[in-house]
């Protein structure tokens, strides 16, 4: 009988990572990810336009609806391979909260909820269009319509304290250089100290964890060749990236 071994059978998975840069465009650091939750229907106008009801007032706004991609969908170099499964890949440009703090599953007040904010980034939820509506129709999860490989492209983060009030913020989105999404924070079904106290009634928070924000109105198809660019004003912020072919 031999010493019981606890050494790793099969290599690790490299824990993926997001470069974090001041202002001036000056490295800091990297953000490991330890977690993607997401949220959908967070823009009325967008909710519309997917055939959903849209809350006109916080009173019947009801509770976010939240799902998840896995870590590893990360992509921090542009580089986005067409996804295998699919015929319609959409975009979806969105503000990414990463969290620097941790908190345990429980109520969050707005200030608690916004001490856990390490920095903002501007990212993409890609979406197999097709597979997500085939679920919806049929009542099953969105999980293969989101959380598939290289569906999370994301620019650097920007510390909090740099960026400013997120309700300043607007998102917009050029494809080939025609614009095709635009929307402003202020306009959030649930703003971020919302949905980090819902979020936190679910699931302990942790440093590392990103929060995508939800869509402003315009999503639409990608295709290979396609190229990307990403914002979010004033904070200057920037997504640039192309689809490639399938890997
Ligand atoms: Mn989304």
């Amino acid at each position: 009988m031999g010493e019981a071994s606890t050494q790793d059978l099969v290599p690790a998975a490299a824990t993926p990572r997001i470069p974090v840069r001041d202002g001036a465009g000056n490295r800091l650091g990297s953000f490991p990810v330890r977690r993607i939750y997401c949220v959908g229907r967070n823009f009325a106008e967008h909710a519309r336009e997917m055939g959903a009801a849209a809350p006109t007032s916080k009173a019947e706004r009801g509770a976010p609806v939240f799902f998840m991609k896995p870590a590893d969908a990360v992509v921090v170099d542009g580089v986005v391979p067409y996804p295998p499964g699919t015929g319609e890949l959409h975009h979806e440009v969105e503000l990414v909260v990463a969290l620097g703090r941790d908190a345990p599953a429980g109520a969050l007040d707005a200030d608690a909820a916004m001490a856990l904010v390490f920095g903002y980034a501007v990212g993409l939820d890609l979406t197999r269009r097709d597979l997500q509506a085939a679920a919806k129709a049929k009542g099953l999860p969105w999980d293969t319509g989101k959380g598939f490989d290289h569906s999370a492209p994301v620019s650097a983060l920007l510390p909090a304290g740099e960026a400013g009030d997120v309700a300043d913020f607007s998102l917009a989105l050029e494809v080939n250089g025609v614009r095709r999404q635009y929307g402003e924070l202020r306009d959030l079904v649930w703003d971020v100290p919302d949905i980090l106290r819902d979020l936190s009634k679910l699931y302990a928070l942790r440093a590392g964890d990103l929060v995508f924000m939800g869509t402003p109105a315009g999503v639409g198809p990608l295709h290979p060749g396609d190229h990307f660019r990403a914002s979010l004003a004033p904070c200057g912020l920037l997504l640039q990236g192309s689809i490639t072919d399938p890997a």
